[in-house]
């Protein structure tokens, strides 16, 4: 049995133990066909109910209506930047943004090399997107609201979603997908690269609702079009195959081992409050996002010298905790505390910085 250390990595990042080990024997035979998941069509019945089940555990466990569209595409949450400018925003509309950190600041970017009309409504970033704005109005009748729901790299999440009445809300969801309970009805889309919280990269989840279907335009590239692969089922051309049977193992595993999006809410919620409390404790540790606008995914935290960060991440790691550094942009230290991350693994952490204040502090 190989060994395996705390994985708090911000993406790619941990997966359960029960889902790489079904992947392995899926590697080599997949479900007795005598091939691996890698060898097989993706056309073949054995695939198609990977994909098919899939679908049907993120609409059971999302709680979706049924006429939304759940589709598996390549290029990463970075290609949705650019797909849903270009998709959603018809001709003599307008669409809001609203700016909470790296991410969001990229989608935006795509809006405005597509040169689509587009309105940043609010942002944090005059306080480096340490919070998220609560101020702002959504422009009438505008296309849709794009927002990031968590800041992977900035450590905040949106509390609760804005009322946007019926501008469809569109959101990125990479960090934070299936680790909370929404309404997903005001969402025209919602997408996720599946790295953080979902499975292996090279997969992008895709949540449409059937009016946004409605505004694609036919001139642009085929494989750029939602149309084409909602009316594929996501096979227009070959999918990731194997990373889509990941995804499906990590969807099982969430229905059925650990018991839907509420239990994993109620879960990340007491790994999150464990580790706010840690930091709350003494001015040692000092959280970096406002308090009412932390995230439950990722916690992002200083401390009171760059060199006892470089130590701490070190000794961290020499105990078997890995992945604690901050994003390089931003410094000091991060936890990323998706689905796959133990409460065991966050004690461990816990105790681990209460010695490491003592012999420091
Ligand atoms: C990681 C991340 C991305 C980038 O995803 P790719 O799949 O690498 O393109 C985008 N948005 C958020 C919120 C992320 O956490």
């Amino acid at each position: 049995m190989a060994s395996r250390i705390y994985n708090f990595n911000p993406g790619p990042a941990a997966l359960p133990l029960p889902v790489l080990e079904a992947a392995v024997e899926g590697f080599i035979d997949f479900k007795g066909s005598g091939m691996s998941v890698a060898e097989v069509s993706h056309r073949s019945a054995l695939f198609e109910d990977v994909l098919n089940d899939a679908v049907t555990r993120t609409k059971r466990m999302l709680k979706l209506p049924d006429d939304f569209m759940v589709l598996f595409l390549q290029g990463g949450a970075s290609l949705q930047f650019a797909m849903i400018p270009m998709n959603l925003i018809p001709p003599g509309t307008s669409a809001d943004y609203i700016n909470t950190g790296t991410w969001s600041t990229k989608a935006i970017k795509e809006a405005e090399i597509l040169k689509k009309p587009h309105t940043v409504i609010a942002s944090s970033k005059d306080r480096d997107f340490k919070y998220i704005p609560k101020d702002f109005s959504i422009t009438p009748h505008a296309a849709y609201l794009h927002i990031t729901s968590n800041n992977t790299i900035k450590g905040t999440q949106w509390q609760s979603f804005p009322e946007a009445g019926s501008v469809p809300l569109v959101s990125d969801m990479s960090s934070d997908i299936m680790s909370r309970v929404f309404d997903p009805k005001p969402f025209g889309l919602i997408y996720a690269g599946a790295q953080k919280n979902l499975g292996p990269a090279g997969v992008t989840l895709v949540i449409i609702r059937p009016d946004m279907l409605e505004r694609v335009p036919d001139d642009i590239p085929t494989m750029l079009r939602y149309t084409t692969h909602s009316e594929k089922n996501s096979l227009y051309n070959t999918p990731p195959c194997v990373a889509i049977y990941l995804v499906q193992l990590v969807l099982k595993w969430l229905e059925e081992t650990v018991g839907g999006v509420e239990a994993a809410e109620r879960m990340n919620r007491e790994k999150a409050g464990l580790l706010y409390k840690t930091i709350d404790q003494t001015g040692f540790y000092q959280g970096t996002a406002d308090v009412d606008s932390r995230s439950l995914m990722n916690v992002t935290f200083r401390l009171p010298s760059e060199d006892l960060e470089k130590k701490f991440v070190a000794e961290a790691q020499k105990q078997g905790m890995g992945g604690l550094k901050g994003h390089r942009s931003v410094g000091g230290c991060r936890a990323s505390l998706y689905n796959a991350v133990t409460l065991d693994a966050v004690r461990t952490l816990v105790s681990f910085m209460g010695d490491f204040e003592k012999k420091n502090g």
